[in-house]
């Protein structure tokens, strides 16, 4: 690169990109800053000084819509007080609001939706160059997937999309509608991103899809998740190897072996049920009976007796009888999940089961979503306390946000863990012993070698 466009390229401005929802569009949103990097845009974490403010948006449910509007409108002022300033609005609110986007909130500059990513760079050059509200949505992705540049949040766990879309049409779900049919990147092309990673010292990967579980189906020749956690597990550098989230009528046992088997396949699985009621699940066209659930479970737990199951609850599906809802209350208690993301149902445009007439008051959605949450958190609690004496392995993240004076990071199955030690561990791989649990954490104390340095340390510092 020459001083020139190097020096031209420093100029374009700064980016801000605030992220809704799940972890693809957290992905989403690296891609989007890796792409804004190749014309000059650098990141802020200072919405103000921004010269171009992203909102990448969640449609999942009616409050993740409605926050977008409320952030825009923030975000109206902070573009009147700075000149030039753009804001530019992706993610699924977008694709499914596309013109209409600019119609409500007209200050808006730039529409983009989920399938057309690797054009931002060229919408942002118009919008600022033309001075013109751009939006543009593609109906589905390209053919020919582009490989997008990535500027990644961590150094030492990175997100990896193997694939897009989902096939299913649950009543309630908006995704596919927002992120059309499943697409699966071919395993050279991942593995390619791994071996990258791995080289720049990369400790965990995570393989995203709506429903990751599908990987490879519809590639020719097939493939499998299972053979893509097999191929990842030759890069030794990478420790840890995860996937959400996944669908139990996919949860193959080429998947569940693949974990048992390949060491730095990570013992958990988010497998979400949705509901514990057979007629629920029918109406939620789920295509699969509590019975099938609990055998996937079986086979989960028949290999890996320790493995984390986690899952997603939605309660106050359109229809659904008190007795219905405590048959999920009661599978949760059944199953033990280690902890569910739980959420009274939402009608969602462009969805069956949101022009149904049975729909639900929302205060008794909410008194069910409280009740169940108290469950969850009991049957969590249970879970969390089996770990209380052992030395579990933690991959830490950093300080607490809530307590800057401890750190914080990850088991293999996933429970978050406090514990005090030296920021200059964020990224690295200790030992934990557990000495108390609560519903949503541990807590415990460095191991061994690690903790009498860290003693002498502190010592030699009074
Ligand atoms: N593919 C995953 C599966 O099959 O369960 C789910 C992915 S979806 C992006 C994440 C979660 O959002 C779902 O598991 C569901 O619990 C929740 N969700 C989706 N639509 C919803 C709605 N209309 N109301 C409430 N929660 C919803
Ligand atoms: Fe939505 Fe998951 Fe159902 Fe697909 S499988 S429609 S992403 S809930």
């Amino acid at each position: 690169m020459t001083a020139t466009t190097k020096d031209k390229k420093k100029t374009a401005g700064k980016v801000y990109v605030e992220t809704f929802g799940c972890q693809m569009n957290k992905s989403d949103s690296e891609h989007m800053l890796g792409l804004l990097d190749e014309i000059g845009y650098s990141q802020t974490a200072d919405l103000k000084s921004a010269d171009l403010m992203i909102l990448n948006t969640c449609a999942i449910r009616e409050g993740a819509e409605d926050k977008v509007y409320s952030y825009l409108g923030a975000w109206r002022k902070v573009k009147d007080s700075r000149e030039g300033a753009l804001i530019a609005v992706g993610g699924c609110v977008a694709q499914d609001a596309g013109e209409a986007m600019i119609k409500r909130a007209p200050y808006v500059d730039i529409v983009f939706g989920t399938h057309n990513l690797h054009r931002l760079p060229d919408l942002v050059v118009k919008a600022r160059d033309e001075g013109r509200r751009v939006v543009e949505v593609f109906q589905e992705l390209p053919e020919d997937l582009p490989e997008l540049p990535v500027i990644r949040q961590s150094d030492f766990s990175a997100w990896v999309s193997v694939i897009y879309g989902c096939d299913y049409n649950c009543t309630y779900c908006i995704v596919p509608y927002v992120r059309g049919r499943e697409k699966s990147r071919t395993p050279e092309e991942i593995m390619e991103e791994v071996e990258e990673l791995a080289g720049a010292g990369y400790k965990e990967v995570t393989f995203l899809g709506q429903n990751v579980t599908a990987y490879g189906h519809d590639l020719d020749p097939a493939t499998n998740l299972g053979e893509l956690i097999r191929l990842a597990g030759r890069f030794e550098p990478i420790k840890r190897i995860r996937f959400i989230t996944g669908h139990p009528r996919d949860l193959q046992d080429a998947i569940i072996d693949a974990v048992k088997e390949v060491a730095s396949a990570c013992e958990y699985f988010h497998i979400p049920i949705q509901a514990g009621d057979d007629r629920t699940l029918r109406r939620m066209a789920r295509g699969h009976d509590v019975d099938a659930y609990r055998r996937v479970v079986e086979r989960i737990r028949d290999r890996i007796p320790d493995a984390a199951i986690t899952s997603d609850l939605i309660v106050g599906f359109p229809g659904e009888t008190e007795n219905e809802f405590m048959n999920t209350v009661r599978l949760v208690e059944e199953i033990c999940f280690d902890s569910c993301n739980t959420a009274a149902y939402s009608p969602r445009p462009h969805t069956p089961s949101a022009n149904w007439p049975d729909q639900l008051p929302e205060e008794e959605k909410y008194e069910r979503l409280r009740f169940l949450n108290t469950v969850v958190s009991e049957v969590s609690h249970r879970r969390n306390k089996r770990y209380l004496g052992k030395t579990v392995e933690v991959l830490v993240e950093g300080q607490s946000e809530r307590n800057p004076e401890r750190l914080t990071g990850r088991t293999r199955t996933n429970k978050l863990v406090n514990f005090e030690g030296p920021e200059s561990l964020r990224g690295t791989l200790v030992d934990v012993e557990i000495t108390s649990a609560n519903p949503w954490a541990l807590r415990g104390a460095l191991r061994g070698a690690l903790r009498g340095a860290l003693r002498g340390a502190l010592n030699s510092d009074q």
